[in-house]
């Protein structure tokens, strides 16, 4: 039923898009396109409340005048509302459907109207309940409530201060035919509020969704990096916190490697900016192809990575190293630019006995310094 095309029957997903400091152009025409439609209905109903009039006029019930009288009112309440929505003038209010000064003005038609009219009272009483209802799913509590409270005051009046036999006429045919149809249209525009709420329940969930989507995506791009696609420094930093505090509580062995790309200055000198970066995202898409779902890699900076490897005691993690870096020497980078050769240089620690974070990666550093002090393209221990 809710469609994009059908903003009125879309009012969340529509004020949804609305939300800014200054609504678009597109906003303000889509705004005034569902006020419109609104307005529309509204004329509708008033006009289809005229012709059941009519047929009381006709059974002999009411004067034939109230059923024009009542389009009238109705007609000119819309009228005047669409010249202060078509002039923008509405615009410049938060609630621009200006739902409680209408949901006022009708609700005051209503009650003259069972004042004038008693002997159709319950037709009036009936709209009264459907409007209320109607305009309360678009109101805020305190609008609400001044509703509310005016309606209450003019329904006392009514009742306590006139002694009108406000009534629910079945005495003929005709009469019996349009309480009928009192009873009938009242409940298809209940029926129509059942789906306009069902609609803003579904836009509300579709919007919950759109929101925790967008949230992960938050959620991710604060944690990855950019170009690589690995853990951020911010990130890995906090990861690998939090598993020297996870093999300090279960005494489990824990290692790191800092990874550094050798002479990678020549090969952006050589090959240019953007090769490099290609080359930093196929290493990096390669150390995931090889690692465990267990280790966490992350960019510590530059052309350096990070790689925690839980449960891993020390010569694990050089035979892990060793590894990755024959398999980085290995790869095909001619692809990239004819001759081009990528050796990476690590320098693995293994975490000690209450060993604080700094010192841990102070040794791994040392140990990479010792891997390219020693050549390169090799894996040194710290
Ligand atoms: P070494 O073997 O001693 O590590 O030599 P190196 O040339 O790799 O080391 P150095 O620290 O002298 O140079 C690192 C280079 O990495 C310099 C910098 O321009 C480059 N670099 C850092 N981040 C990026 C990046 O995101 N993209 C590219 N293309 N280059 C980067
Ligand atoms: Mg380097
Ligand atoms: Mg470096």
């Amino acid at each position: 039923m809710a469609t994009a095309a059908s903003p009125f029957l879309n009012p969340i997903a529509a004020e949804l898009e609305d939300v800014g400091p200054q609504p678009t152009a597109e906003a303000l025409s889509r705004r005034a396109k569902q006020r419109r439609q609104i307005q529309g209905m509204i004329v509708g109903s008033y006009i289809l409340d005229a012709l059941v009039l009519l047929i009381y006029a006709e059974a002999g019930t009411i004067p034939a005048t109230v059923g024009p009288a009542y389009a009238a009112c109705g007609l000119l309440s819309v009228a005047g509302y669409m010249v202060l929505s078509e002039t923008g003038f509405t615009e410049r209010f938060k609630d621009h459907y200006f739902v409680a000064p209408q949901l006022l003005v009708s609700m005051a038609i209503m009650l003259a109207f069972t004042y004038l009219a008693p002997e159709v009272g319950v037709m009036f009483l009936c709209a009264l309940f459907v409007v209320f209802s109607f305009g309360s799913l678009r109101s805020t509590p305190e609008q609400t409530a001044i509703v509310w409270t005016a309606t209450a005051f003019g329904l006392a009046g009514l009742f306590l201060l006139t002694d009108k036999p406000i009534a629910m006429p079945h005495g003929n045919y005709l009469e019996r035919i349009a309480t009928m149809s009192v009873f009938i249209l009242t409940i298809g525009r209940c029926m129509f509020l059942g789906i306009f709420s069902s609609s803003m329940r579904q836009s509300l969930y579709r919007s919950g969704l759109k929101l925790k989507e967008a949230y992960q995506r938050i959620e991710e791009l604060a944690e990855l990096d950019e170009l690589t696609g690995s853990f951020n420094r911010r990130c890995i930093m906090r990861m690998l916190d939090e598993e020297i505090a996870r093999a300090h509580r279960t005494n489990a062995p824990c290692s790191i490697a800092l990874i550094d790309l050798d002479w990678f200055k020549r090969i952006n000198d050589a090959f240019g900016h953007p090769t490099g970066d290609e080359v930093l995202r196929t290493f990096a898409i390669t150390v995931f192809a090889n690692i465990r779902n267990i280790d966490r890699f992350g960019r510590y900076g530059g052309e350096e990575f990070l790689l925690v490897l839980p449960d891993t005691p020390h010569d694990g993690a050089t035979r892990i190293l060793d590894r990755l870096r024959e398999i980085i020497a290995g790869l095909d980078w001619s692809a990239f630019s004819p001759g081009m050769r990528v050796t990476i240089s690590a320098g693995v620690a293994t975490l000690k006995p209450d060993e604080s974070p700094d010192t841990f990666l102070a040794r791994a550093d040392s140990a990479l310094y010792a891997a390219k002090a020693r050549g390169r393209n090799r894996i040194a221990s710290g």
